[in-house]
């Protein structure tokens, strides 16, 4: 049997160039690869709602919104289910059970769960339950999917690792019914978690420090132009300037080629080459800020124009994700099946099976 992968995101906004490169490039890569015989894409709205539990609309809109993004981007309904979380009983049913292995400690050891309660504010203004078990739930969604293999950002590492515990001891303690899932990095560590135009953290739809996928070419520009970080003491032309921390050279080693220079910046033969001038000084900021955002408009143009298509067509991402879910439905059930069977709370599935359980009970108490 092949392997599966699950991956995902919270439609809370659309997607970014962050997802891009952490997530949803590898994704493509992935459905051309044939080792891999199911993979899902989940819509995880139930998370998304543990901390926009008073904003509905934002979550539905978003469903949309994540699917577009997918399409334009160009991963393949036919080789990939995109799939709705709430619309997927089992996962939710999973969680509950696993709630029982975890303790509130290890929880409250998880280092991406605890700066993003500082994000959003919940140290100070009280914690939701959901949120705070959201790692939970999260293994709830791969184990359903008996996921093997599961592409995500840096941020999500603690998450598999609960994960992996939780497999473990479900395991150990009811036989060995769930898959132990890894996870799948991009190779370049820039990539995994690329940083927003403030550089001060990665590129977060809650932190307002994006670029969008779907953001239009004059969007594009402001955001470089206007508000991408640099180098604060790169006052003049001729002062030498840092490398380390500015966002242009930072995005510029994940997006600019040789092919590029060639066509954009014929004055350097590579990266390298326009580093070596900025350092010395000499090159100024919105010479190097034009290349990026004609590389990064070149880039997102297509990306653009397929999304602008699916917008106008958006019966057909109904159908999609609603067959998606349909297909991800059976599988989650079929795990779920398992899992009840393995804690011995299948009780209405064999009438035959718990009669006789009890007449063996009775037998053995009348040995007793
Ligand atoms: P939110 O602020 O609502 O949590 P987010 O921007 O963190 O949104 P998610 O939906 O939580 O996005 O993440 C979806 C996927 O994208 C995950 O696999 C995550 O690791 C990856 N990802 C998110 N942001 C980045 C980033 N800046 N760099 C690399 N990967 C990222
Ligand atoms: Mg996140």
């Amino acid at each position: 049997m092949g392997k599966i992968i699950l991956t995902g995101d919270r439609p809370t906004g659309k997607l970014h160039l962050g997802h891009y490169v952490g997530s949803v490039k590898m994704r493509k890569v992935l459905q051309e690869d044939k080792t891999y015989s199911e993979i899902y894409i989940l819509l995880a709205d139930l998370q998304a709602l543990t901390d926009n539990a008073t904003n509905p609309d934002k979550i539905r809109k978003n469903i949309i919104e994540c699917a577009l993004d997918y399409l334009a981007c160009g991963l393949d309904p036919n080789r990939l289910s995109i799939c709705v979380q709430s619309s997927l009983p089992a996962l939710y049913e999973l969680y509950m059970y696993y709630l029982n292995l975890v303790s509130t400690k290890r929880l409250e050891r998880n280092p991406t769960v605890k700066s993003e309660m500082q994000m959003r504010g919940f140290d100070q203004e009280g914690l939701p339950v959901g949120f705070y078990t959201y790692p939970i739930s999260q293994a709830a969604d791969i184990t359903a999917f008996c996921a093997t293999t599961v592409p995500v950002g840096e941020d999500q590492d603690p998450m598999i690792e609960q994960a992996r515990e939780i497999v473990e001891k479900f395991n150990n303690i009811y036989g060995n019914v769930l898959t132990l899932p890894e996870t799948m990095h991009p190779s370049s560590e820039i990539s995994k978690r690329l940083p927003g135009l403030d550089g001060k953290s990665k590129m977060s739809k809650s932190l307002g420090n994006a670029i969008y996928l779907s953001d239009e070419s004059e969007v594009l520009k402001e955001k470089i132009m206007k508000r991408m970080f640099t180098d604060p003491t790169h006052l003049q032309i001729n002062d030498p300037g840092k490398i380390d921390g500015n966002m242009v050279f930072t995005y510029l080693d994940i997006f600019a080629t040789d092919k590029d220079f060639k066509e954009l910046l014929p004055e350097y033969n590579n990266l390298n080459e326009m580093k070596e001038h900025y350092k010395r000084g000499g090159l100024g900021d919105v010479k190097c800020k034009n290349f990026l955002y004609n590389i990064l408009n070149n880039f997102l143009t297509p990306i653009r124009e397929k999304r602008h298509y699916w917008e106008s067509h958006i019966s057909d991402i109904y159908d999609i994700i609603q067959d998606g879910t349909k297909k991800a439905l059976i599988k989650t059930n079929n795990t779920l099946d398992k899992v009840k069977e393995a804690m011995k709370i299948d009780y209405f599935n064999d009438k035959s099976k718990i009669t006789k359980e009890w007449e063996e009970w009775l037998a053995s108490n009348r040995m007793d």
